[in-house]
């Protein structure tokens, strides 16, 4: 939380992530309630393809509970989304100016922000995300789909990238791109927030791989 108070100008505002915050909840339960019912899964069903416990289903479906994003990405793999489809909608305006500070928000408990650039489109397989990770954070991921590349430039402070078994730095502006179908993680060991960009490609055909 230290990091936020130090923002710089421009940075985080309480009452933006509080905003953003609640859409990501009521968008999550709108979207939970629509995917496991174009696919007529119950919810017992649907816990089990997204390996999560029926109860923390329901909760997150009800809207009582916020996942972590770890959770958010086994809940994708589930249903075979982008995360993005776990997030609000957003005007799709091909001129539409993103603007990163009106998006960000900490959709989870967990020290990561989260700014949903540009949301999956099935035509291009790819979403964009801004993410901010707070100092101290660091996340082992759990592999996506199969075929899921990523693709990480930092824009600010360091960060440091599990990719094929090892921790790679990365400094302002250095990018690296991985495979996000193995194991992978990021981690902030610097003392200001670590943000950067995340460009997720999918493979074509997820999802009818889903379906
Ligand atoms: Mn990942």
């Amino acid at each position: 939380m230290d990091a936020i108070t130090h923002k710089r100008e421009g940075e985080l505002s309480a009452s933006d992530m509080g905003e953003a915050g609640a859409g990501i909840a009521h968008a999550l339960s709108q979207r939970l309630r629509g995917l496991r019912a174009e696919r007529a899964w119950s919810l017992q069903r649907a816990a089990e393809a997204c390996g999560v416990s029926k109860a923390m289903l329901g909760q997150i479906e009800r809207g009582e509970s916020s996942p972590t994003v770890a959770l958010l990405w086994r809940i994708a793999g589930g249903f075979g989304c982008a995360l993005s489809d776990l997030l609000p909608p957003h005007a799709g305006a091909a001129a539409e100016v993103r603007d990163p500070r009106r998006v960000r928000a900490r959709p989870a408990s967990d020290a990561m922000l989260v700014a949903p650039l540009f949301a999956f489109d099935p035509a291009l397989a790819f979403e964009v995300f801004e993410l901010t990770l707070l100092p101290g954070y660091e996340r082992v991921s759990e592999p996506h789909v199969a075929g899921v590349v990523e693709h990480v430039v930092v824009q600010r402070g360091s960060l440091e990238v599990l990719s094929d078994g090892a921790w790679v730095r990365l400094g302002e502006g250095e990018g690296l791109r991985l495979a996000g179908d193995r194991e992978h993680g990021y981690r902030n060991a610097g003392a200001e927030p670590a943000v950067f960009l995340d460009l997720i490609h999918y493979p074509r055909g997820r999802s009818a791989q889903a379906a």
